[in-house]
């Protein structure tokens, strides 16, 4: 078995934008900037967008924190999206959700400029990701999916004719990996079945999967006996367990059960550490591309 390692694949996204931010400042041009907005006080989402900001800083892009109690009305919020919109420093804008119950998070999505939309939250931005071909495009594909296919591609695993089976269809990460990975595109080119809740015979799907993404949110869910021999499996999920002989009160486990499931596939990604630091670098390469098409647009005024 072979461990897909996150931290490892990000911190060579990371140097490497490093690199090209420090050319940038060196020509006079400004580093991308990241504008990150938090509403409310979740544990888990605190925890996501400190450490967004910090790896902006880490690669030299500047970073403006929006952080609104959860009693912020929706007229409030979209106000600040508008404005950011608009402000031509900012680059890139990301809505950390969920969002409390009392603002629609779909309008709010498509509220942020697509072309800012770092996400790839935005209508537009799905749209543009069924339709076109390769993610060197010019729209924005959302950071978790984009991360998974950042890590494939790190280590030169073969998807092109392969059965992947994704479980979990969220608008953040089951769906548009799905569509990612049937596209005709590299990484790409799977036959995918997208398995949600309410699938028969998951265990029987799952057993005929070459690539296997568990995106559901239940800790250990996936076992050895659901896989077949050497398949990938790429774990997305991040649940906290209650762990009283721990600092913070609990341990981070994934959906697969992993010590099992190692034994008996080909590759897999840990968690902590494998799709988590690949979701922050790939929203990285996000605000890089978008700063550089913005500031192509400003400076062509
Ligand atoms: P979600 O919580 O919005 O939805 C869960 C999905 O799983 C649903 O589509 C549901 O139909 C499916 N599901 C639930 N129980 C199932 C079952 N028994 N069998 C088959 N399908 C089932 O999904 P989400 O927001 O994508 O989050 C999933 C997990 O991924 C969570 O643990 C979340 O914390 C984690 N996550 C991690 C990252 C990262 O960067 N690593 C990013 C986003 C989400």
């Amino acid at each position: 078995m072979i461990l897909l390692d996150g931290k490892l694949a990000s911190q060579a996204i990371k140097n490497e934008l490093k690199e090209k931010v420090l050319l940038l400042k060196k020509e006079g041009k400004k580093a991308p900037h990241l504008a990150a907005i938090l509403v409310g006080n979740d544990g888990a989402s605190d925890t996501y967008v400190t450490s967004k900001v910090k790896n902006c800083e880490e690669v030299g892009f500047t970073s403006s924190l929006y952080h609104l109690p959860d009693t912020v009305s929706e007229h409030d919020l979209v106000h600040l999206i508008k404005k950011l919109n608009v402000n031509t420093d900012i680059d890139g804008i990301l809505v950390q959700l969920p969002l409390p119950p009392h603002i629609a998070e779909e309008k709010i999505t498509s509220l942020v400029d697509p072309a800012k939309d770092v996400d790839g939250f935005n209508p537009v931005n799905v749209g543009n990701m069924v339709l076109r071909k390769s993610h060197g495009s010019s729209s924005f594909i959302p950071a978790t999916p984009y991360g998974i296919l950042l890590l494939l591609q790190h280590y030169n695993i073969e998807t092109k004719g392969k059965h992947a089976v994704v479980i979990g269809r969220s608008n953040i990460v089951g769906k548009p990996l799905s569509i990612l990975l049937s596209r005709n595109d590299d990484p790409g080119n799977c036959t995918v079945t997208l398995c949600h809740s309410h699938t028969k015979n998951l265990k029987e799907i799952c057993l005929q999967a070459d690539i296997i993404v568990a995106a559901l949110g239940k800790p250990a869910f996936l076992k050895a006996d659901m896989i077949k021999q050497d398949a990938v499996i790429i774990d997305v999920g991040i649940n906290r367990i209650t762990d009283l002989s721990k600092k913070n009160g609990y341990v981070l486990k994934g959906d697969v059960d992993f010590e099992k499931v190692a034994e008996k596939c080909s590759y897999i990604t840990p968690v902590p550490g494998g799709v988590g630091p690949m979701t922050i670098a790939a929203l990285l390469m996000n605000t890089f591309k978008a700063s550089q098409a913005l500031q192509t647009a400003v400076t062509k005024k």
